[in-house]
């Protein structure tokens, strides 16, 4: 490769993709908030219970509250119309509705819809709404920031922050919810959002039961995807979970040398080993493993590169998605040419690979994963 990855030169701006953007709702990116309430969906239900017998009231009543938090569309305690006033009023006081506050809401021509969020501490992440005829498809952040480093990615320019707790992940899907229409329900979970996952595996896991709970989200497991850096220990424990979740590794190179580069987590664990860990996934749960590749113009978009990665996907149960780079400001890659991406996408299928290319979602918007957070990161000083 002969072109740097990235570059502290200042770098052409590339056309802001924002122009017919709809900001729905813009508030200053503030700090942290002196708010010491606790996130009401941290309680279990019987944790909630024990609390409500601690005032004088009836524990059923966890029950019927946290039906009002997860199944109903409402944004504040004061809306739980059979929960009596008084109540609702010793909520509001002891406890905080969400766990964060949307910063921004923008709403792309295809209906996708990306929320910035702003954490308790003043952090923020983003999730996002993507609609297709037949799905409503949820993609959420494990953590904020990310350590893996990928360069192409704007998520991890800045590094990793911290982990998110379950409520914080859960209550991504949760906010989503509340803003659909009333005859829409999400029926995906991607995990995809900013973060490594598998590096965050407690809350990811948490946050997985509760999402596939009957008594929690009542979402299936094969509903659900998990898209890593490819960590092989952790990608075995999920598989040991017994729950039927997606795995999407995101791969983007068919050989250690380019993958080290564009990827540099991968310089301490090798494509082998995490070819070897999702062989395992795919034996212990059926189902069949995504690899992700994002194509760069130059890098890793050309026949060659398709034809190595067809050899090391032959003969295994393997979906290749291609996803043409998002365009990030502070990058220097760019998206490959279209002609390049359909090439690659015929070497692999005519070498019996499954791939298809990704349909590009809310290309008006920030959809760069991170973008949105970059972008007011680097704003604030
Ligand atoms: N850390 C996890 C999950 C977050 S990244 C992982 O590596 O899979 C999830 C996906 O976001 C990546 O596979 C990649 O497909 C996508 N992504 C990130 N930055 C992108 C960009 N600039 N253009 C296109 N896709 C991007």
């Amino acid at each position: 490769m002969n072109q740097p990855l990235t570059s502290s030169e200042p770098l052409p701006t590339l056309p802001l993709q924002s122009d017919s953007l709809l900001p729905v709702i813009e508030s200053p990116a503030g700090h942290s908030t002196t708010d010491v309430r606790r996130p009401i969906m941290d309680l279990t239900v019987q944790e909630l219970t024990d609390w409500l017998k601690s005032i004088g009231q009836p524990g059923f009543r966890a029950k019927q509250i946290r039906r009002w938090l997860v199944e109903h569309r409402i944004t504040s305690f004061d809306q739980m119309t059979d929960v009596p006033a008084a109540l609702r009023k010793q909520l509001d006081e002891h406890f905080r509705f969400s766990p964060f506050e949307v910063v921004n809401h923008q709403i792309a021509r295809d209906q996708t819809e990306k929320l910035l969020l702003r954490l308790h501490d003043g952090e923020l992440v983003e999730c996002v709404l993507m609609r297709d005829p037949d799905r409503r498809t949820v993609c959420i952040s494990t953590q904020v920031g990310c350590a893996m480093g990928c360069v192409f990615c704007a998520s991890g320019l800045l590094g990793v922050k911290r982990n998110l707790t379950p409520t914080e992940i859960i209550e991504q899907v949760l906010v989503l919810h509340r803003m659909m229409k009333d005859d829409e329900r999400i029926t995906n979970v991607v995990v995809m959002g900013i973060g490594e996952p598998l590096a965050n595996y407690r809350s990811l896991m948490q946050s997985l039961t509760f999402l596939t709970d009957e008594e929690g989200f009542g979402l299936g497991a094969r509903r659900i995807t998990v898209s890593t850096v490819g960590l092989p220990d952790k990608i075995r424990e999920l598989a040991q979970s017994g729950q039927q979740f997606n795995l999407a590794v995101s791969l983007h190179a068919p050989n250690d040398v380019l993958r080290s580069e564009i990827v540099p987590i991968n310089k301490s664990i090798g494509i082998q080993e995490i070819l070897d860990a999702a062989d395992e996934y795919f034996t212990l749960t059926g189902r069949r493993i995504s690899y992700e590749y994002v194509l760069m113009a130059g890098i890793n978009d050309r026949p060659e590169h398709a034809e190595e990665l067809a050899f090391i996907l032959r003969g295994r149960n393997a979906h290749v998605n291609l996803i043409p780079m998002n365009g990030v400001n502070e990058l220097v890659m760019t998206a490959p040419r279209d002609p390049d991406t359909q090439e690659f996408l015929q070497i692999l299928q005519y070498e019996g690979i499954t791939a298809t290319v990704r349909k590009r979602k809310g290309a008006d918007i920030d959809a760069a994963c991170g973008q949105l957070r970059l972008n007011r990161e680097t704003k604030r000083d």
